[in-house]
């Protein structure tokens, strides 16, 4: 029984955002159509962004007839559009059952940028983390971690220009492994977005079974790193995975990771004052990534309310920065953006969406 009859006997309606190129052929042909037809329905989905059925005027009547009736397509919902003075956008997205997530958009050049969720809530508790106090409400469908591609490009007019994007959102990716590649497989088609795995980061807290999975992948983004702490006992603090997979096992896990020439992993490392960022941090950070191909991403705190420690002064970054550069490891600052607009890392709050109980609120991280 294919994916498509299981859910309509559930009386669950299929959404058509999220099949993958190949289970859109299998649906046509489950509704009695040709297979290439299912391609038509991808692309006017996701090239067009056009959901009505009625309104996919190359397919044959019946074909349209049956999807309007079997199918829907859950798109997720601009509730609210802020503009940063920096030019960075950050939208409020609601989804079918109520939940709300958000993305941004950053318009640094030359790379246009979104930065978009994997999950509602997050179940990783970093400390330092507004996403982590409030664990995982759900995770994202691949439709939905795609779809906000979709409305952002659509948004911001880039559905026909080059963007990157950065899994830099509300949770962890590897925690929600089969809808995130699911999602990049739909972002990367032809027959849609066709957005290169180049211009894709997945940033992870370092889930070492996920990490080895993601390196069989045929389709391999960027990788990026959540370290933010240069000791076992200082990380388990910082983030609690760790103690599962502590930092050595981490390491050897991106020793192992196939990188293509030229390319590095990324290594986050966020900047709290007087706890990681120390010249001795510094140092051993240094240790750490030897024998990488490494660049690390020191990202100042953004501070948040309830988040209990400080962003360093500008001096303190710099001389962190500057231990890594004089022995020879790539490093950059990341800018906060969209500051006035409470959009950059660590500053977004939202409603958790179905309610469990009145108050609780949800961050969404983002660059
Ligand atoms: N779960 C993934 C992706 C989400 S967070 C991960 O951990 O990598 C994206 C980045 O923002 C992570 O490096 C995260 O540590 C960082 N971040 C989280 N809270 C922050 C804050 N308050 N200030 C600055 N960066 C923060």
């Amino acid at each position: 029984m294919s994916q498509k009859t299981r859910q309509i006997d559930r009386g669950v309606a299929l959404d058509l955002a999220e099949l993958t190129p190949g289970e859109m052929e299998t649906l046509a042909a489950d509704l009695g159509a040709e297979r290439f037809h299912g391609r038509q329905v991808f692309r006017w989905l996701h090239r067009r962004g056009i959901a009505d059925p009625g309104q996919m005027t190359d397919l044959p009547r019946t074909l349209r007839a049956r999807l309007a009736a079997t199918v829907t397509v859950r798109t997720p919902q601009i509730v609210s559009d802020l503009r940063a003075a920096d030019g960075t956008r950050k939208f409020l997205l609601g989804l079918a059952d109520g939940a709300r997530i958000e993305s941004v958009f950053i318009p640094d050049t030359p790379a246009l940028t979104f930065c978009i969720s994997t999950q509602v809530g997050c179940a990783m508790a970093c400390s330092f983390c507004l996403t982590g106090r409030m664990g995982l409400v759900r995770n994202l469908t691949a439709g939905e971690i795609a779809g906000q591609v979709r409305v952002l490009a659509g948004a911001t007019g880039l559905l026909e220009r080059p963007f990157n994007i950065v899994l830099m959102g509300m949770g962890e990716p590897l925690h929600n492994y089969d809808e995130t590649m699911k999602a990049l497989a739909i972002i990367h088609a032809d027959d849609g977005l066709a957005v290169s795995p180049r211009r894709i980061t997945l940033s992870t807290v370092g889930i070492v079974p996920g990490l080895d999975r993601l390196a069989t992948e045929p389709l391999m983004p960027n990788l990026a790193v959540s370290l933010h702490a240069t000791t076992d006992e200082q990380r388990s603090r910082l983030v609690p995975p760790n103690r599962k997979y502590p930092l050595a096992d981490v390491l050897d896990a991106c020793r192992r990771f196939p990188l293509k020439r030229r390319s590095r992993i990324t290594f986050e490392y966020v900047l709290l004052d007087q706890v990681n960022d120390t010249p001795d941090d510094a140092r051993r950070l240094v240790r750490l990534l030897n024998g990488l191909k490494a660049k690390v991403n020191l990202i100042p705190l953004n501070p948040a309310p309830g988040i209990p420690y400080d962003r360093p002064s500008d001096a303190r970054v710099n001389r962190f920065a500057q231990i890594l550069a004089e022995r020879h490891v790539h490093v950059s600052v990341r800018k906060s953006r969209g500051l006035d607009i409470r959009a950059a890392c660590g500053q977004l709050i939202v409603d958790g969406g179905p309610r469990r109980s009145s108050g609780q609120q949800a961050a969404v991280l983002m660059r």
